[in-house]
């Protein structure tokens, strides 16, 4: 046995062993994997003929069984090089769209028309067989198999270089490959006829394509789809899981929130007891802060959090947080400074609610963590035509933060330095809120800090400059400011305790307050022609949910021209455009804010 038949049976097994794997793997039905796994099996028997064309020739040259099994091996060259080209063809130009129709239609029937011409003349010219100075075939026929493998091969070139700037592509490996070895093989076959290399440079081609073709495992896309829709599934679920908790939690924070305050400003009340009601006031609104901060990480998370941007003022909202800071420095030795430059304007475009979010974020972590000293806000701007980048900067002279912690920061649940902070509160959550709100709205944050001498914030962003006074304020700017008349308002709540907690707040603006605890009383006494200014319907109540109510409502009192607020603890983001949808004129979210029910009270009555 020579060379030849060692690297036809070496290829044989290889060929096997590419087959058995590239079967055991499902695979997407395109071209090119139908084409690939054409070729593989074409190969296979390619390599079978040869060897049997090889011992043939060797023992029985001129019988009739040799010449057929020749001849088949003439067919598997030329089918073998008609269906590379086709292939080397589509990879070049299957993603021109005006293409791919000719490829697959018109170029698939000529090809077709060229392939069973150069068949016939491959069967029916003739062949000649060599078995003295090595084993080889020649003849018309074979020469035929030469014409068509130079034109296919001369195709291929022009194919690469019509597809010049991806000739260094994966995709024409193959083709490389099958080019470089098969001139290589031809001009060994040249000097030594014995030795014939064709169908193993053809199985190195397929090996190559075998690496080329894209091949995902369908196996591993369906396990990832099954797992990202259980993964889906598993986050719906908690959002509905967090939902729920945000309105338990709130019905009862609404109680302890809104009693808390209102006793804290009650002058009965002994200053002894008031340090007590103070801590709960503190313990509540902590507790707030972490149920707010949970949900907000989650909606983030789930990119369920909306940038809803409005025009507002700017100087405003500088003023609400100082004082909001200012109130929680408490007794602490610390000087609060601000210095907002003058050339800031006065009214902005963008997520006021957000940067404020984010500021307070950064003042309540400069209160927390300084002991003493000073906490500086300072707020400037590097206007561009009709933007404006604020540069705000929160720095203090607090406990400071490690260099190995500063990457840590943003950490979700991260809280740094124990051993310092253990006794202050905190969830470790709201630098991480902050850097996720600001890269929603494409804004920086950077960290400056000494440890032990203090740190340094500092947050930039971009924001529209409107210019005039924005149109809202106007409305707001002509609305009254004090209650005019007494007012009569109707609550609605099935929890006992939150009404009285709303009865309470109301108290203070002197209005006749009915409260029922359904949907169904509420209908009662719009039924038995009792009139009111305001109404504050809750959602969540046994048997008539609020929004049924308001539906009947609008139903049955068409002429009703009472506004409908809803007053829920169901205050996720979106919640309030949803109530606003559904037809209520406004929307008050559980535990009830004070200033929040200042401006319904004082936009409706
Ligand atoms: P929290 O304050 O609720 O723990 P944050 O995400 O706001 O969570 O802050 C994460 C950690 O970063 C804090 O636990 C604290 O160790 C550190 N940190 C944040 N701001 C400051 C600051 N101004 N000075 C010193 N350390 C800070």
């Amino acid at each position: 046995m020579n060379g030849s038949a060692i690297l036809i049976i070496a290829s044989i097994i290889y060929s096997m062993c590419l087959f058995f794997v590239y079967r055991s793997k499902q695979h997407i039905d395109t071209v090119e994997h139908k084409i690939f796994s054409f070729l593989i099996s074409l190969n296979f028997i390619g390599l079978i003929n040869e060897l049997l064309n090889y011992i043939l020739v060797l023992n029985f040259k001129d019988s009739l069984i040799t010449f057929i099994i020749s001849k088949c091996y003439l067919w598997y060259l030329l089918t073998f090089i008609i269906i590379f080209t086709y292939y080397i063809i589509y990879i070049s130009f299957s993603n021109r769209e005006r293409m791919v129709k000719f490829i697959k239609n018109k170029l698939v029937n000529i090809m077709m028309g060229i392939y069973f011409i150069c068949l016939l003349l491959v069967v029916f010219l003739p062949i000649h067989f060599c078995n003295t100075q090595g084993i080889y075939s020649y003849g018309a026929s074979v020469n035929i198999i030469y014409v068509v493998s130079t034109i296919c091969l001369l195709t291929g070139i022009i194919c690469m270089f019509l597809n010049f700037k991806n000739i260094l592509s994966k995709k024409y490996l193959p083709l490389l490959s099958f080019l470089s070895l098969g001139i290589v093989a031809m001009a060994i076959q040249k000097l030594y006829p014995s030795i014939t290399l064709t169908t193993s440079v053809e199985t190195f081609v397929v090996y190559m394509m075998y690496f080329t073709i894209e091949n995902p495992d369908i196996k591993l896309i369906e396990q990832l789809n099954i797992a990202r829709a259980k993964a889906e599934q598993a986050n719906a679920a908690k959002t509905d899981f967090l939902s729920n908790m945000s309105h338990e939690i709130r019905t009862p924070l609404n109680a302890i929130m809104g009693f808390s305050n209102i006793l804290l400003e009650d002058k009965k009340i002994p200053s002894s007891a008031k340090e007590e009601i103070n801590d709960i006031v503190m313990a509540s609104d902590n507790l707030f802060e972490i149920v707010n901060g949970i949900l907000d990480i989650s909606k983030i998370e789930a990119n369920k959090l909306e940038i809803v941007n409005n025009e507002y003022d700017f100087t405003k909202l500088c003023q609400e947080l100082i004082s909001l800071t200012k109130g929680r420095l408490g007794e602490k030795p610390i000087t609060l400074k601000m210095a907002i430059a003058p050339d800031i304007p006065k009214y902005l475009y963008g997520d006021s609610q957000r940067i404020k979010q984010v500021c307070i974020n950064l003042l309540t972590n400069a209160v927390k963590y300084t002991k003493e000293g000073e906490i500086t806000f300072q707020v400037d701007c590097i206007r561009k035509n009709d933007v404006c980048r604020l540069i705000i900067a929160v720095e203090d002279t607090g406990i400071g933060i490690k260099k190995d912690n500063i990457n840590k920061l943003f950490n979700k649940f991260e809280r740094l330095d124990l051993e310092e902070n253990i006794t202050i509160e905190g969830t470790g959550l709201g630098l991480a809120i902050t850097k996720k709100l600001l890269d929603l709205m494409n804004g920086k944050i950077v960290v400056q800090s000494v440890y032990g001498k203090g740190s340094k914030f500092t947050v930039s962003i971009d924001q529209k400059i409107v210019e005039g006074s924005p149109k809202q304020e106007e409305v707001k700017k002509s609305k009254p400011k004090k209650i005019t008349k007494k007012g009569r308002i109707l609550v609605v709540d099935d929890n006992l305790i939150n009404l009285k907690v709303a009865e309470k707040l109301l108290e203070s603006y002197h209005l006749q307050i009915d409260s029922v605890t359904s949907g169904d009383e509420c209908l009662k006494l719009l039924r038995s022609k009792k009139k009111y200014d305001l109404i504050l319907l809750d959602d969540m109540m046994p048997k008539l949910s609020g929004t049924e109510t308001l539906k009947i409502i609008r139903k049955e009192f068409q002429d009703l021209k009472t506004p409908v607020v809803m007053l829920t603890a169901n205050a996720l983001t979106g919640m309030k455009e949803k109530y606003l949808n559904l037809g209520f004129k406004d929307y008050l979210a559980k535990p009830i804010d004070k200033q929040e029910l200042d401006r319904i009270i004082k936009t409706y009555l």
